[in-house]
Parts: C-alpha cells; sequence; structure tokens
C-alpha cells in the first residue's frame, strides 16, 4: 500500500493521522535512526508505525537495554516482534545492571525525583530533623536543590506549584522525621542501567535521530523534563523524536485494533499495564505487581524482591503513618 492510500485507511484520529504523516517525515530527513524498543505497549506502538511508514532507503536501528531485572515475557516478545517485521533488535547489556547500582549505590524509593533528593541529603550527613534555618549550604554543603526540596522552598512554576516538591507525598517529610531511613536511598540504577548504556550505545552507533516512547501522559520527571514531540539536536547531540508524545490511551488503543497489535504476554495474559524494570519502587503499584509475577516468573519477583525488599519495608510503614495521621495533618 502506498503512503497515500495508507492515510485514506487510517483511523480518523488526528493523533493517529498526524503521528503517521510526521513519522514518515521524520525518517525522510534522518539518516540514521536508533529506535529504543522496550518491549512495552507503547514501543510495540512505534515499532509497528515506524515499519508501516519507513522510506525504502532509510536506516532504522532497532535497540533494547536490558537492565539485569527484564521480564522473559518481554524478552520472548522481542523475539516475536523480530520475526513479525523481520528486523534485529540490538540486545545490550546494561554497564551496571539494576541490582549491581543498587547494591552499590542505594535503592530508589517512591520516585525518582524523592530518590535523587534523598540519596544527595543522605551523602552530605544531613540531620533529617534539623531546622530549616539551620541547614544551611555552609554546613551541609552543595546541596541546595535537595535542602529545598526538603523544606519545600523550590522556585514556583509559572502555574504557582512546585515541581517537585516533598509536599507530592503527602506526610513523608513528617514520616522522614520520625523514621530516618535505614538504607541507601538512590537513583542511580536509572543512570548506569539505562542512561549511560544509552549513551555508550549512541557513541558508537552515532544516530542523527532518536527515537523513544514518552508520552505527556506518562506525566512524572521524564515526561516534565521536555515540552513537545521533537527536540531539535544540540551541539554533536542527535535530534529527538517522541511519535506518541500527544497520544492518548484511546488513541494506542485505537490504532491497536486498527493495526490488530498483540503486546507481549505481561499485558495479554498476566494483566499489566507497564512493563520495564520488574518492582521498580517508583511504581506505586510494585508490591501488587510483584503478586502477579510471582505466579508467571517467580524467580524474578523473588530476585526484585531482594533487591528493592528495604524500599518496599520503608514504603509500606510510611503509607501506615499516613493511615495513622489521617485527618491530623491538613494536607492528608
Ligand atoms: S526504572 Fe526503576 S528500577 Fe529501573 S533503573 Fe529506573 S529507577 Fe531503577
Amino acid at each position: 500500500m502506498d503512503f497515500n492510500d495508507l492515510l485514506e485507511h487510517a483511523p480518523k484520529n488526528i493523533h493517529i493521522f498526524d503521528g503517521l504523516l510526521k513519522a514518515r517525515a521524520m525518517l525522510e530527513r534522518h539518516r540514521k535512526i536508533a529506535v529504543s524498543v522496550s518491549g512495552g505497549s507503547d514501543s510495540d506502538t512505534i515499532m509497528d508505525l515506524l515499519e508501516l511508514v519507513k522510506p525504502e532507503a532509510c536506516e532504522l536501528v532497532y535497540v533494547f537495554f536490558d537492565t539485569g531485572l527484564e521480564f522473559d515475557a518481554t524478552k520472548r516478545h522481542l523475539d516475536e516482534l523480530e520475526s513479525k517485521y523481520g528486523v534485529t533488535i540490538k540486545r545490550r547489556r546494561a554497564k551496571k545492571t539494576v541490582a549491581a547500582a543498587c547494591r552499590d549505590y542505594g535503592v530508589p524509593f517512591i520516585s525518582k525525583d524523592a530518590s535523587e533528593m534523598m540519596s544527595r541529603l543522605q551523602r552530605h550527613g544531613f540531620d533529617w530533623n534539623d531546622a530549616p534555618e539551620n541547614a544551611t549550604v555552609d554546613k551541609y554543603g552543595r546541596c541546595k536543590s535537595a535542602l529545598d526540596w526538603y523544606f519545600d522552598c523550590r522556585p514556583l512554576s509559572i502555574s504557582g506549584k512546585s515541581k517537585y516538591s516533598i509536599r507530592r507525598h503527602k506526610l513523608l517529610r513528617e514520616f522522614i522525621q520520625a523514621n530516618a531511613p535505614g538504607f541507601a536511598v538512590s537513583d542511580k540504577c536509572c543512570d548506569y542501567a539505562k542512561k549511560q548504556t544509552a549513551a555508550d550505545f549512541q557513541k558508537e552507533f552515532k544516530a542523527d535521530l532518536i527515537v523513544n516512547g514518552m508520552r505527556r501522559a506518562e506525566g512524572g520527571r521524564r515526561a516534565g523534563s521536555v515540552q513537545t514531540c521533537f527536540t531539535p539536536s544540540k551541539g554533536c547531540k542527535p535530534d529527538n523524536y517522541r511519535p506518541l508524545w500527544f497520544w492518548t490511551d484511546d488513541d494506542k488503543a485505537a490504532y491497536k485494533e486498527w493495526r490488530g497489535l498483540r503486546y507481549s504476554d505481561c499485558y495479554e495474559v498476566w494483566g499489566l499495564t507497564r512493563t520495564g524494570c520488574v518492582g521498580c519502587p517508583c511504581n506505586s503499584k510494585a508490591e501488587q505487581e510483584l503478586e502477579i509475577v510471582e505466579q508467571y516468573e517467580p524467580q524474578l519477583a523473588k530476585a526484585a524482591r531482594n533487591v528493592f525488599g528495604a524500599s518496599y519495608d520503608f514504603k509500606r510503614r510510611y503509607a501506615d503513618y499516613k493511615n495513622e495521621n489521617k485527618g491530623r495533618h491538613p494536607n492528608v
């Protein structure tokens, strides 16, 4: 089917229509394109979209970054995608796996932003019960943004909200003051297992366009750092394109139906709504998900509990604390 026929047969959906047009233009304008494949539903959608619109002379390279805590179901699904589209998905092992990074630097807790801030404070020997007027940069060194996060005095955004305030997590400061974390908190696993591994791949492949599956609807720190579906190159960095940036869950469902996609067993059989690192503590439903994983890949569930156990315990205590203090604080 030629491209114009394809557009004619596409669902009458603005994001899908626009996605087809833009994806085609992106592939035509770039020479070397690296596509990050995770085996999740967003990445399946992107892969199908790109294979559908790709012009003949176009070098597309698919790459999967294995963090060391990946579902076997995801890996099986990558094999299925390779046969379906007749492509190769390069597998890259993490520079440092999640387990090794957590052992060496600490474990994520609740969100990547909170993990980063708590980690910085721990590294500077912060006293969680210190008063704001005593917690100066002179006393704790260069961790001003972490101190501002903890004392909730980060600058407000235009909308009047403090972007990554500790107040996003109800009573977190009060809880930490009463229960200092007895383990190292860190978001370094993301740096080593994902960002640095991807950077090393880019050094080698030298793509002029990188495609990934970020969506605005995801929210979170990652989505908060970009504004739109395309970021032009800066210096020696490549262009970045996020084909699903504006897509909603309904758009994805409409595309799935149109194209008859089948996601991995994690979605289609087990009923999960996300994939990625098994049991990541930044996922609010990590422990519920692990109960499902237990039934299908028990060894992996056990590994996740070994790596993240301290964080899960701390989060359970935090949930209890919030319940006990319901109504005693104005923001709960
Ligand atoms: S997604 Fe979670 S577990 Fe995986 S690397 Fe990032 S913070 Fe670590």
